[in-house]
């Protein structure tokens, strides 16, 4: 897997706003009454409070503000970078973006300590060599939940408190899938995101834990609830192919394609 990490403060703001309703954080609390405060004084300018609104998509914002030249000339674009520079000057959003560093640190530490077991467990799986694609992963904070890969930029946001041991790995070994499936063009997303959901939610959070149950940790329930009667559907066929005792077992794609056809996924 070819995966690097880093943290960037607009990438943090936009899950902060994003993602500010799920949190218990005093610090991201106080930061979002500043922000009502800012959003307030340009309520007359419907660009600006957009980009303060909490349900824009960060990675419909970030091609804007980063990638897309010919946005950067905008006088809109250059105030709100600049209210977004304030927002990073506050003592909250320092605290906020110092603890995220750390979580960098520790999570960069587990990849790497986790890292080859991870490949090899892969390698196992696809039974077929795949392209790995570059993938940056700007962190967020812990206490957003932040989970997104964005591969037409080769980027994916990530965030997340330790629901249960190897979380933050299995999750963004999940978000790499995703940028692996996609280069494949392979047109039925859904089941994709299904086979991922095997993939690392399930077999590779057990594998870790050398432990453990498919769909549920204790009591917290994994993967997404509209994927799961589909996982339900193809788990006997997965359970197979991962002993590799029948005749759609070659590799993940032809698994893939034999699952395309059956009957009972129509
Ligand atoms: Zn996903």
């Amino acid at each position: 897997m070819n995966v690097k990490f880093d943290v960037d403060k607009y990438f943090l703001l936009l899950s902060i706003l994003k993602h500010h309703n799920y949190s218990e954080n005093k610090d991201i609390k106080r930061l979002m009454i500043k922000v009502k405060n800012i959003k307030e004084k340009y309520s007359d300018d419907l660009f600006i409070k957009i980009f303060l609104e909490n349900d824009v998509e960060p990675g419909f914002l970030l091609p804007l503000l980063f990638c897309d030249k010919k946005y950067k000339i905008d006088r809109s674009f250059v105030l709100i970078k600049k209210i977004y520079e304030n927002i990073f000057k506050t003592k909250e959003f320092q605290k906020i973006y110092q603890e995220t560093i750390v979580f960098q640190s520790k999570l960069k530490k587990e990849w790497e300590d986790n890292r080859d077991f991870i490949n090899k467990f892969l390698d196992n799986i696809f039974r077929k060599k795949m392209i790995m694609p570059q993938l940056t992963i700007y962190l967020t904070h812990p206490d957003l939940p932040s989970g997104r890969c964005y591969s037409n930029y080769q980027m994916a946001i990530y965030g997340h408190k330790e629901e249960w041991p190897y979380y933050n790995i299995v999750y963004i070994t999940h978000e790499y899938l995703h940028s692996i499936f996609n280069s494949l063009n392979l047109n039925n997303k859904k089941l994709i995101h299904c086979l991922i959901e095997l993939i690392t939610d399930n077999e590779l959070r057990i594998a870790l834990n050398k432990k453990g149950q498919y769909f549920k940790d204790k009591n917290i329930k994994i993967g997404h609830d509209y994927l799961r009667k589909t996982e339900k559907i193809i788990l006997p066929y997965w359970r197979k192919y991962l002993k590799n005792n029948n005749k759609y077992n070659k590799n993940i794609i032809t698994f893939y394609k034999f699952l395309k056809g059956l009957k009972e996924l129509k």
